[in-house]
């Protein structure tokens, strides 16, 4: 997609918005606040799957003109061109939670990792630790900071993952007040080991995440119970259990359930491989923001009890130790990356264990079209991996309400709790998606919605 460089003048008064990512689509978030002379942008992630070829086009706008980064939390999508952006020019402050940075260390050293084994390469490892040097800004849930006299920004938790916030921006522009809330990404209002999402109650103009604008998500509890009892099946009739999971977030609420399940004598004799060495790191991280955490796991901690650890539990670091694994005989659980199956340690394990009836490939997260995790939710024979034709004779199963975003409920709740909107602006989803949540806020919420595109700037 080609689009028109922006020539950001320091001689403007008003205030504009302008997108560069995540318009129309899922990944790519990035969004340019202009106040004045003041650029603000707001995430600067990676365009993932079927978009991500604009990751090689031009940001669109330059990078040294920007004066403040904001990241709302680390996922890659989110975080992933941001040593891009200093690699081309950008050299001002970052601001985010001390968590999201902590996070983000591990998250873009993997990526740098990944993206060095491609043909084509985006950035390297070396491009990383400039970029790291640049965070520093730390700013918590419920704190604010000014960035000059008449700019302040605030942070509120977003529920979405440990250190994530959504952000409000307020300013005064020809003596009017104005305020400015990024949703960034939303959690569900229940989850499972992060403290619940806070709302705002008011902001004038609100750009919001609308991944799920159309669909609704299946209660927690049941999905949970559906978990379990699957794998208690699985173990009893003697087989293995593979799980795909993402390393953030989603493999600690896995490690968590089963611990649960441990505690209650019920994984007996059945040990839990571990096998990400990226999800062991971030498992450790997760275990520094204590404060993060819901009551639940709060209560744990408070015995001085890690609640991601169990005696069933192996962590497998090394690629020796996952091969290992191997020579276990007799059931098992094992975790590894990557959460969609498109490359990892998990693919080894698919190969091996795909082709027995008794196993239980138990899918906990979201599968995009055309990744291999889709496809096998999808086939019911023949499926190539690692370029061996596998049969595939194990059940495969979907757990489908461990999304860590909202649904169109939660997203139409989030928008009603805040007052004195002028505008809702809708980012950060497929279209059918987007239009819904439009038509939805329209018509339950009586606020004016606006779809936003690519590229589009919408003066604030
Ligand atoms: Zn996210």
């Amino acid at each position: 997609m080609m689009y028109n460089r922006v020539i950001i003048t320091k001689d403007m008064y008003m205030a504009f918005y302008t997108s560069y990512g995540a318009a129309g689509e899922v990944t790519g978030s990035c969004h340019l606040l202009s106040i004045g002379n003041i650029n603000i942008l707001i995430d600067c992630g990676m365009f993932q799957g079927e978009e991500s070829e604009l990751n090689f086009e031009d940001f669109g706008f330059s990078p040294e003109d920007i004066d403040y980064l904001i990241v709302t939390h680390a996922h890659l999508d989110h975080i992933g061109r941001i040593p891009l952006l200093v690699k081309q020019g950008f050299s001002k402050k970052i601001i985010s939670t001390r968590a999201t940075f902590s996070i983000a260390q591990l998250m873009l050293k993997n990526s740098a990792g990944i993206l060095e084994s491609k043909p084509k390469q985006l950035y390297t490892t070396q491009d990383v630790e400039p970029a790291l040097e640049l965070f520093g800004n730390f700013l918590e849930c419920d704190e604010s900071m000014y960035l000059d006299e008449d700019i302040k920004i605030t942070f509120k938790n977003a529920g979405h993952i440990l250190g994530s916030v959504s952000v409000k921006i307020e300013f005064t522009d020809e003596e009017m007040s104005k305020s400015v809330v990024f949703s960034g990404d939303i959690g569900q209002s229940e989850r499972i080991i992060t403290a619940p999402i806070e709302f705002w109650d008011s902001a004038n103009y609100i750009f919001v995440e609308s991944t799920y604008g159309l669909s609704l998500h299946e209660d927690l509890d049941t999905s949970v119970e559906g978990f379990k009892k699957q794998i208690l099946e699985t173990i009893k009739n003697g087989g293995t259990v593979v799980i795909p999971s993402f390393a953030l977030e989603r493999s600690q609420e896995i490690l968590f359930l089963l611990k649960q399940m441990s505690d209650k004598g019920e994984l007996e004799n059945t040990p839990v491989f571990f096998d990400s060495p990226l999800a062991i790191n971030v498992t450790k991280t997760f275990l520094n923001y204590p404060h993060l955490f819901s009551d639940d796991v709060k209560d744990i901690l408070k015995h001085g009890i890690n609640p991601f650890d169990f005696k069933e539990l192996v962590q497998t670091y090394t690629p020796e130790e996952s091969i290992r694994i191997n020579s276990h005989k007799g059931s098992k659980i094992i975790i590894a990356g990557s959460g969609m199956c498109e490359g990892g340690r998990i693919s080894y394990h698919l190969v091996r264990y795909l082709e027995n009836e008794n196993n239980l490939v138990l899918f906990v997260g979201y599968q995009v079209n055309n990744t291999l995790g889709q496809k096998i939710l999808n086939s019911k024979e023949k499926i190539s991996i690692l370029n061996s034709d596998i049969n595939v004779k194990a059940k495969v199963s979907f757990i489908p309400g461990f999304s860590a975003h909202a649904d169109k409920k939660e997203l139409v709740q989030w928008i009603d709790k805040i007052n004195d909107i002028y505008c809702v602006y809708l980012i950060h989803g497929d279209m059918p998606q987007l239009e819904a949540l439009k038509h939805t806020v329209k018509t339950s919420l009586d606020e004016k919605a606006h779809v936003v595109k690519f590229g589009e700037r919408i003066h604030i």
